[in-house]
């Protein structure tokens, strides 16, 4: 017989109370359990870190950007409230000539400190705990005062740094302290020493950088002397209850960088010298091996924290190519680390600490790896932002408030501008039909996720259908909108997002049965033969030479042959993990002829911080690269062109055309006349450069003026 029993003023069953009780026990231990190890706790000590998550240090451009500090403040608390265990801030320069480039962010006096007090406030405000990352650039400054252990010149400055004699090695510490204490008073919870990806301390530590021999140069206790006393000197400074990271450059991928049994002596000494974390880097800059872009598979790296983690015995943070909660968990639950790093992720989604908490991963807009508003825009000198995201770094101006007045909208086409604008808009409250004449939302991103080392784009398509599931859009996919279904409609609203059209081209021959399209290859898998000329050297040639060109499993699904194909050693006996290691890779049977008009290099155009790895792939795989052609015919025989005057003729099975797109407006311009509200966004829009960057921005800014 159940008894009744008083809770909180409510009278229940005992029985029915033990298995609600369960329920709710069994559903928090379930929580728990799935990311049961992101989820611990990390005691420090003398402070508590509430879960393993680390939010990276990224440059935003917000640093040096007219009430920058305020929007940092806004941007830092967003990713607080989502969750994050501890943040570390982009890097903040102790001196000038540490400086990243002219005027970048700089932490050397007591006047600086009222910038960063907006930050620690807001970010406390949220319950989190935030570090200053203390970034010296040393020879990679792009300034005409950087410095450098010698007069070596970095191959991506044209900057030719000063030596560092020994007052300016003694100032240079005198100014890394001084900005550590500035660093506390201002009220982060620690500081993070760059150490790592080739910047000045790393310069020091390597052979590669440091030809020097006074007491910082010379056999590698002397080059080791400049981090060790940096630590050991700022954590006098600060004292005992101040978190100190160290980022430490754990494989270089770089000629003459360090032996792992001397990064093991500096993590040792680390440790030692009062370090309270030690964060793990990857490659220098200069390095000619990718180590965060999309074609680098999941947690590609963390094999190397895990060795660290046998030699040290603070916590150990791996990072790289980490961005969802089931690699995260894994990484940690096969003790590669006690912490994961993850920066991108953070721009895609500052929500994704509490999405994994509550299991809903479906909805984490996950960081493909793509590079193209972050890191590209980085390094042109633009506020860094998302391809997925565009309110990242935008947080003051770029809000999806919900709207007084609910409209009826119709959206035309599901590819990333029309699932943009339609998640969005009904987000705000308006009521919104997303057409699709395809079987499938995604639009041209169902083909690039076919791409060999593209896989990650079926994330974002995967994020957009919870969208549309979770914001309610009405979505008809299967149909194709024409004018007579809109003219009489009464929508309120009607978003044109129906793409682009690839551009046909003028040469005699191309109906020719070789002729054929990336979409014919991509998405209707016409058969291709051995011996293929690709005409357009853009983003689209080079994805479809890649696609062509692949043998097997793509490497972005499997680390160790990952690895194998970078010329990167698991064992860690070459030093830098490359010298004298030779790239293996299967070499595919199929010839590639890339071909364009125009002068200058191949790619030339690709993502500023991704074309080297494209060029490079394609180049390893044999790629013939023929530019300044005119195209004259194809026929049997096969591509018929001029180059330097020469006419010229290749024989190829097939010839497939990537020559760029035009807008698919047609839809738009019939509409245009009829007195209703027709907006146009993405491909239609406008096709030249178009990228799913730009498309998605539009969509997204579109819908908070609807
Ligand atoms: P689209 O993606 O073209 O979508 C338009 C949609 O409208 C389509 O689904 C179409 O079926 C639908 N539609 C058209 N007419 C109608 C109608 N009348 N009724 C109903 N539906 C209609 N961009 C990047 O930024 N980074 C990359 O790495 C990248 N890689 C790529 C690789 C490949 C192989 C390709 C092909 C493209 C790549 N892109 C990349 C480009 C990117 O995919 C496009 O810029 C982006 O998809 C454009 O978005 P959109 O919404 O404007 O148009
Ligand atoms: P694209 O980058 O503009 O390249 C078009 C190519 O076609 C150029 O190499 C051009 O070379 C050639 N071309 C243009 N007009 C031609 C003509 N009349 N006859 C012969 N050749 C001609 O376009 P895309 O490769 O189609 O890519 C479309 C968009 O998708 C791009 O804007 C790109 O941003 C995006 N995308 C991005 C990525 C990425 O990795 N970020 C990948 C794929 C696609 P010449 O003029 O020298 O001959
Ligand atoms: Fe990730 Fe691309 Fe967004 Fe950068 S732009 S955070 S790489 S999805």
């Amino acid at each position: 017989m159940s008894q009744r029993i008083h809770f909180f003023g409510f009278f229940i069953s005992e029985n029915n109370f033990i298995l609600q009780v369960l329920c709710v026990h069994n559903k928090f231990n379930l929580a728990i359990m799935k990311y049961k190890h992101i989820f611990e706790p990390l005691d420090l000590g003398f402070t508590t870190l509430k879960n393993r998550v680390l939010m990276g240090s990224m440059h935003t451009g917000l640093e040096e950007e007219k009430n920058g500090y305020e929007k940092m403040a806004v941007y830092f608390a967003e990713r607080a409230k989502g969750g994050v265990g501890l943040i570390v801030t982009g890097g903040i320069s102790p001196n000038i000539q540490g400086w990243t480039a002219p005027f970048s962010a700089r932490l050397s006096s007591k006047k600086h400190i009222k910038n960063h007090k907006k930050v620690t406030k807001a970010v406390h405000a949220e319950g989190g705990k935030i570090c200053m990352q203390i970034l010296h650039s040393g020879r990679y400054g792009y300034h005409p005062f950087n410095v450098g252990p010698s007069k070596i010149k970095a191959p991506i400055n044209p900057f030719k740094p000063f030596k560092l004699n020994s007052f300016g090695i003694n100032r240079t510490i005198k100014d890394f302290v001084n900005c550590a204490k500035l660093a506390k008073e201002s009220g982060y919870d620690g500081i993070e020493i760059m150490g790592s990806e080739g910047y000045l301390i790393n310069q020091f530590i390597a052979k590669r950088t440091n030809n020097r021999n006074d007491k910082y140069g010379g056999d590698y206790e002397k080059r080791m002397r400049l981090p060790v006393e940096l630590v050991t000197k700022i954590r006098k400074a600060v004292g005992e209850n101040f978190i100190i990271i160290y980022r430490l450059s754990m494989l270089d991928l770089v000629e003459k960088g360090s032996s792992w049994q001397e990064i093991v002596t500096l993590g040792k000494a680390i440790e030692k010298a009062g370090a309270t974390i030690i964060n793990t880097g990857i490659g220098w800059h200069e390095s000619r091996i990718p180590t965060i872009a999309t074609s680098v598979p999941r947690a590609a790296f963390t094999w190397v924290t895990k060795k660290m983690k046998e030699e040290i015995s603070i916590p150990l943070v791996t990072s790289n190519r980490i961005n969802m909660p089931e690699t995260a968990e894994k990484v940690l639950a096969e003790g590669h680390a006690d912490m994961i790093s993850m920066a991108r992720p953070f721009l895609a989604d500052p929500e994704w600490v509490n999405k994994a908490k509550q299991e809903k991963d479906d909805e984490i807009n996950t960081c493909i790896a793509c590079n193209q508003a972050c890191l590209d825009h980085a390094f042109q000198k633009k506020i860094a932002s998302c391809l997925v995201n565009p309110r990242a770094c935008h947080e003051t101006e770029l809000n999806y408030t919900k709207t007084t007045t609910k409209k009826k909208i119709a959206v035309i086409g599901a590819g990333p501008a029309g699932l943009a604008v339609s998640t969005i808009a009904a987000q705000r409250g308006h009521n919104v039909t997303l057409f699709e004449a395809d079987s499938e939302i995604g639009g041209q991103f169902n083909m690039a996720k076919q791409i060999p080392g593209k896989e990650e784009f079926h994330e974002t398509i995967r994020y957009f259908t919870k969208q549309i599931e979770l914001q309610n859009v009405n979505l008809r996919l299967n149909t194709k909108v024409s004018t007579d279904d809109l003219k009489n409609s009464d929508f309120d609203e009607i978003v044109i997002a129906t793409g682009i059209k690839p551009r046909q081209l003028n040469i005699e021959g191309v109906n020719h049965k070789k002729v054929l399209s990336y979409i014919d290859v991509l998405k209707h898998k016409k058969k291709v033969g051995k011996k293929v000329a690709v005409i357009g050297a853009g983003g689209i040639g080079f994805d479809v030479s890649e696609y062509l060109l692949h043998k097997g499993e793509s490497t972005s699904q499997n680390i160790d042959a990952w690895l194998k194909e970078w010329g990167i050693d698991k064992s860690l006996e070459a030093r830098s993990g490359i010298e004298g290691v030779k790239p293996e890779f299967t070499q595919s049977d199929r010839e590639v002829f890339m071909f364009k008009r125009s002068k200058g290099k191949f790619g030339g155009n690709l993502g500023k911080t991704t074309g080297w790895i494209h060029r490079s792939n394609l180049k390893k795989k044999n790629v013939k690269f023929i530019g300044e052609v005119s195209y004259d015919k194809i026929d049997d025989q096969g591509l018929h062109y001029t180059q330097n005057e020469e006419k010229k003729v290749l024989e190829i099975d097939n010839v497939v055309i990537c020559a760029g797109q035009l807008p698919f407006k047609e839809l738009y311009q019939s509409l245009v006349d009829t007195g209703k509200n027709i907006n146009i966004i993405g491909g239609a829009d406008f096709a030249s450069e178009l990228d799913a960057k730009r498309a998605i921005n539009q969509g997204a800014r579109l819908a908070v003026k609807l």
